[in-house]
């Protein structure tokens, strides 16, 4: 829960969890304040891969300034960064210390947040580099994967005013009990959208390595189309089921705050992805995209309730997602492969009898037109059976069908099911008129 609030008007209080996704709710603070002209810009670790990419990148927010806009500037770590420290890591302490860890981790946004700011001012405008305690982004107390309960962003705006561009290090903050955190795999696309909320920025623009999001994760899927617009509901459950393009957290910001989503290429103008409010492109063309994930490991409990095994679970912040119970005693559930040791301590503690499957991806169909469109399912159903992939562990919501397949099937069902529901063509695609 946040700490008291401090005074002044630049204040995002988050108060408690929203139903549907469990992390964010409603901002206490300046949203009838918000002051035109403001735009926040992130760029991801291959963005701000090497020096001449950190000049392109001061170059962009440099050409946003010089329109006018009041531009703060969110960076994550260059390039495989994040990975490297993690096995730094690793070399020296089998399972290292939480706090340790995020004190490391968040080194990787500080340089290159700090280089950034040094290329601005090579350009000859003006700039200050904040980490994220400095910028006022106050995180709960849960080591390596924190949420945000609140920004102060008092100071961010009194750079602003005067003229600078602001370079936030992502991904990190402080937490109530003033330790540094990190906000967990790809947290920078939530440092960015929670400081579009707290600002009352006009938009919060997602620069990555690919044009905006597509209608399946382009590296695995060649004729996989980009997106023209995509809703908040559709965008939350892509994110929970693998697009990794938006950590599923920046979206539950967005939608909660209303802030505009653009997601779009670093190394192109071409206009990328808007995550918005459902309208009627959505609606008609059925299908978003086939997302996948084999980042989850699959378990099967017996002998504990579920109201023990999830209050452990949740206890230990493991971020449980498909639940499943068959017959009377057995409970299936999925949780993230980075929470392994995590659940199979809290199993162990409650003296279950499990067992952990790792060999398991899962699919996922994921399209606003679902709602009202019936037949998806037998669809998807029949053609798995054409390729001779049974599935296993079907889960639904409004929206989204999901299920897993051996890891080796994954490729060949998502190829199929995007070229069953006709994902490569113009339609796709959902342009406007
Ligand atoms: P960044 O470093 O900019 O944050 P990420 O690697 O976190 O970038 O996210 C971008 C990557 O997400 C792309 O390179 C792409 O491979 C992957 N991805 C997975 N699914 C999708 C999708 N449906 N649309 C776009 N990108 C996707
Ligand atoms: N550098 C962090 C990561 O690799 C955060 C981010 O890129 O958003 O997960
Ligand atoms: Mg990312």
């Amino acid at each position: 829960m946040p700490g008291p609030a401090p005074p002044g008007p630049y204040n995002l209080v988050v108060t408690k969890p929203a139903a549907e996704y469990e992390t964010v709710s409603t901002v206490h603070g300046d949203e009838g304040q918000r002051v035109l002209g403001t735009v926040v810009m992130k760029f991801g670790g291959t963005s701000v891969g090497d020096p001449e990419k950190i000049t392109n990148v001061a170059r962009r927010l440099v050409a946003a300034r010089d329109r006018g806009v009041r531009v703060v500037g969110v960076v994550s770590a260059m390039g495989h960064t994040t990975d490297e420290l993690l096995e730094l890591a690793h070399e020296v302490s089998p399972q290292p210390d939480p706090r340790e860890l995020d004190m490391l981790l968040s080194v990787g946004e500080r340089i290159s947040c700090a280089l950034v700011a040094m290329a601005i001012d090579a350009l000859g405008r003006e700039a200050v580099s904040l980490t994220g305690s400095q910028a006022g982004i106050i995180t709960d107390t849960v080591h390596t994967k924190a949420k945000i309960v609140e920004v102060r962003a008092r100071r961010i705006h009194e750079a602003l005013d005067e003229g600078r561009i602001v370079l936030v290090a992502g991904f990190q903050g402080m937490s109530t009990g003033l330790d540094i955190t990190t906000l967990g795999r790809g947290g920078s696309d939530t440092t960015a959208v929670a400081l579009a909320a707290a600002l009352g920025a006009d938009a919060c623009e997602i620069y990555t390595d690919v044009e905006g999001v597509y209608t399946a994760d382009p590296r695995v899927v060649p004729d996989a189309r980009k997106l023209h617009a995509v809703s908040y509901e559709e965008m939350l459950e892509m994110a929970a089921s693998g697009a990794k393009v938006l950590q599923l957290r920046s979206v539950e910001f967005a939608r909660n705050h209303g802030v505009k989503l653009h997601v779009r290429s670093t190394f192109s103008d071409e206009p990328g992805t808007w995550i918005t409010e459902e309208d009627e492109r959505m609606e008609k063309a059925m299908i978003s995209g086939v997302t996948h994930t084999v980042e989850e490991a699959v378990y099967r409990v017996q002998g504990a309730t579920p109201a023990d095994l999830f209050a452990a679970l949740a206890e230990k912040n493991v971020n449980v997602d498909t639940i499943i119970q068959t017959g009377t005693d057995v409970i299936v559930f999925s949780a993230p492969l980075d929470d392994r040791g995590a659940t199979a301590g809290t199993l162990d503690d409650l003296g279950a009898t499990w067992s952990e499957r790792d060999d398991l991806g899962k699919i996922s169909i994921v399209g606003a037109g679902m709602k009202s469109h019936p037949g998806i399912a037998s669809r998807t159903f029949a053609t798995l059976h054409d390729l001779a992939v049974e599935p296993q562990f079907i889960s639904t919501s409004p929206i989204k069908i999901a299920f897993y397949v051996p890891h080796a099937e994954l490729e060949r069902v998502v190829k199929t099911l995007h070229a069953v529901f006709d994902l490569g063509s113009p339609d796709a695609e959902r342009r406007h008129g």
